[in-house]
Order: C-alpha cells, then sequence, then structure tokens
C-alpha cells in the first residue's frame, strides 16, 4: 500500500519516555518517578476560580491570543518578578501549554533546512519541533563533569551560515541542571554578535533551590531577540489546564498568533480563568509545593550517592540525573531491568538524547514515602548488579 504519512515523521523517533509508560500501565505495584509531573493537585482556589466560571456559562473561545485579562496580568507579572515591560495587546500570546509555545516559535522563525542549536540531553520535543518544521537540530553535548552546562564556546563552534536560533531550558529536563545569570550571559553575547534569536523554554524557572529565578530576555539588549516560553504546568501543578505564553517582540508574536489561530484558535478558556487566579494568588501554594520538592531532592540525591550511583546536585526543576556507569549496564538495560526486577520505573537518559548515555532520570515530584520505597527497591538493585 502506498505510504499514507509525510517522510518527514519518519526522521523523529517515538519518545522514548511514552513507550515506558505503555510498559508500566500494564504493571501492578510500580513505584513512578517516571513522569515529570507534579503530583500535588492544582491549589483548591485556582480550581474553583474555574468551576465558578463555568457556572456562568463562560465556555466559549476567547480571543486568539488570549484573554486581555489574562495577558494584562501576565505582563504585571513579567514586570514585578523581572523589570521587563510586555505589551499586552502586541507582545504576548496565551497558548495551550509550552509544549504549543514551542512548537509555534519554532515554525514562526524556521525555514527549510535552518539550524537550531540545543543542549544533548534536553527536553524530548526540542529536536522533535525543529524537525517537524523542517529544520535541523543542532545538538551540542553537554556532560555531567559540566554540571550539564551548555558552555558558550561550543554553541559557537557549532554555528554554521544556516543557523537561525540557540534553543535552552534551564532549570533543565532532564538533568536539573541550571545556567546562573552569568552563563546565561555568555551565550547571550554569542547570539548578539552572530545575530541569532534565543528559544528560552523558562516553565522549570520558579522551580530553583538556593538561588533566584533566572529569565534570559533579561539580560541585556536580549528582550528582543528572545522568545520566552513559560508556564503554569509544573510551578502550579496545573499540567491538564494546558496553558502557557510566549513573550517575544511584536512582529514575532504576530507569526505565532497567525499559525496559533489556524492551528488552535485559541488556549482552553477555562485554564486561562485558572491561569489569571493563579497569577493573581497562587503563589504562596507554589512556594509551599517547592519547598516540599527541596525536600525531596536532598532524600533522593544523598540516597543515590549513598547507593552509589553518582548523581550531580540537580539546582531546579525536580529531577535527579544519577549516572548508572558503576553498574556496566547502558541506560535502557538498568531502566528496563530495574521495572522488571524492582517495579521502579526511571526514565533512560538516552530519551533525551546521545549524551544522557549512562544516566537515569528519576523526577521526585512523587511522595517522601514513594521516594524512599524507591531508594530501597533501587539499592536492592544496584547492590545485586554490581559488578565482580
Ligand atoms: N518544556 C519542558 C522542559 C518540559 O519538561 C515540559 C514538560 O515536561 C514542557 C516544556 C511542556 O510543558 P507544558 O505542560 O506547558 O506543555
Amino acid at each position: 500500500m502506498k505510504k499514507c504519512t509525510t517522510r518527514r515523521l519518519d526522521k523523529v523517533p517515538p519518545s522514548g519516555i511514552r513507550k515506558f509508560f505503555d510498559l508500566i500501565s500494564s504493571m501492578e505495584g510500580v513505584i513512578s518517578m517516571g513522569v515529570g509531573e507534579p503530583d500535588f493537585a492544582t491549589p483548591w482556589h485556582i480550581t474553583e476560580a474555574a468551576i465558578h466560571s463555568l457556572e456562568q456559562g463562560f465556555t466559549m473561545y476567547t480571543s486568539n491570543a488570549g484573554m486581555l485579562e489574562l495577558r494584562q496580568e501576565l505582563s504585571a507579572y513579567l514586570k514585578r518578578t523581572y523589570d521587563l515591560d510586555y505589551d499586552p495587546d502586541t507582545e504576548l500570546l496565551i497558548t495551550s501549554g509550552v509544549s504549543e509555545g514551542l512548537d509555534l516559535a519554532v515554525r514562526a522563525i524556521i525555514d527549510p533546512g535552518n539550524e537550531v542549536i540545543m543542549p544533548d540531553p534536553a527536553y524530548v520535543a526540542y529536536p522533535a519541533c525543529v524537525l517537524f518544521a523542517d529544520g535541523v537540530p543542532v545538538q551540542v553535548p553537554t556532560y555531567c563533569e559540566n554540571d550539564f552546562r551548555l558552555p558558550a564556546s561550543d554553541v559557537e563552534a557549532a554555528i554554521t551560515p544556516k543557523t537561525k536560533a540557540i534553543l535552552i531550558g534551564y532549570p533543565a529536563n532532564p538533568t536539573g541542571a541550571v545556567m546562573e545569570m552569568e552563563r546565561l550571559a555568555e551565550i547571550a553575547d554569542v547570539a548578539r554578535r552572530r545575530k541569532l534569536l534565543v528559544i528560552s523554554d523558562e516553565i522549570y524557572n520558579l522551580l530553583v533551590y538556593d538561588m533566584e529565578p533566572t529569565c534570559f530576555a533579561c539580560l541585556p539588549g536580549m528582550k528582543d531577540h528572545t522568545i520566552m516560553l513559560g508556564g503554569f504546568s509544573k510551578a502550579y501543578a496545573m499540567t491538564g489546564w494546558r496553558i502557557g505564553y510566549a513573550a517575544a517582540r511584536h512582529e514575532i508574536i504576530a507569526a505565532m498568533t497567525k499559525i496559533h489561530q489556524y492551528a488552535a484558535l485559541c488556549a482552553p478558556t477555562m485554564g486561562q480563568i485558572a491561569a489569571i487566579e493563579a497569577l493573581r494568588s497562587g503563589e504562596p501554594e507554589a512556594k509551599r509545593m517547592i519547598e516540599e520538592y527541596d525536600r525531596r531532592r536532598r532524600v533522593i540525591v544523598k540516597g543515590l550517592n549513598d547507593m552509589g550511583l553518582d548523581c550531580f546536585e540537580p539546582r531546579g526543576a525536580f529531577y535527579a540525573f544519577p549516572s548508572i556507569r558503576s553498574t556496566g549496564m547502558s541506560s535502557e538495560e538498568f531502566a528496563e531491568s530495574l521495572l522488571m526486577e524492582e517495579k521502579v520505573a526511571v526514565v533512560p537518559g538516552t530519551a533525551f538524547g546521545k549524551c544522557g548515555e549512562g544516566h537515569v532520570r528519576c523526577c521526585y515530584a512523587t511522595s517522601m514515602s514513594n521516594i524512599e520505597e524507591a531508594l530501597n527497591r533501587m539499592a536492592r538493585f544496584v547492590h545485586k548488579h554490581r559488578p565482580g
């Protein structure tokens, strides 16, 4: 039979994370540190605001760009948090999560064959959405020895005449790595000199431990050259509401809105109402959740190191990314055997790029008792498989 789907799709492998979830769903008694989402329910006052709007029959489309009230609230939030001025009418777009924002940003700026530089390992959607836009992802290796930071010199070395943008996301999924403002400034310097746009995925920007949140667009001269993507999924435990935003200069937001208005029309109305409430009064709960993630982070990092799986200190997001090299197994072997033998689900580092080999991603957005039991099971597993 004639092939009915586009060849473009063949360049993108199925998500290595999905494969694992399918396996897990067929098993009982699994402790999952696989899914990258908060285990908390959305704070009740946020849910209640959305319920109230439904009771009032507020179930229509909103404007393509998102409710003006939300864009105004967002503009005020970006001003008070980062001292950045974004015009709610022309420089902000409400999207269905950062996922849609990422897809729109890439499609708005990439012509076929354009290259986009990104770190390896990185969030699975980064290379995929560039390939879907007929662009070329250029993955720059990052290493545990360097705390998985992206060196500006390596970014510069990867630039060719076809390079259009740099795509970064710090704090990072899957490593939990952060880039301090001084390091981001080095990337900004490269972008400025080489006239490249920067797509900065800041979905985890509030989830940082022992440091202040970072913001790429705050760097001198970068606001107009940055597409900032932000969201509500992680910090406010709102993954299912599907709300995110893009902040960029007018010309870019207009291009992204053009795609969005045909492909999505608008982000979910109920989610937009919830996002307004989150911005107005969600901060205390977000802080409480972050404190709890921090407690779990310390327990998991210590537990992994104690069992002989070297784990660098993640300073953001809610992932630990230990090395499993001491077991002599590959990432895939480790994750599959751990699931089969001890019913603990972690994601092989290779799901996030070649440089993820030798590591697994453990999401600690799960209860402390789950983390403690998972660590017991993992220690037993590592002991059993210790070479020699
Ligand atoms: N960016 C990163 C780095 C992520 O880890 C995720 C989800 O795991 C997303 C974006 C998607 O976020 P959203 O729920 O806003 O679509």
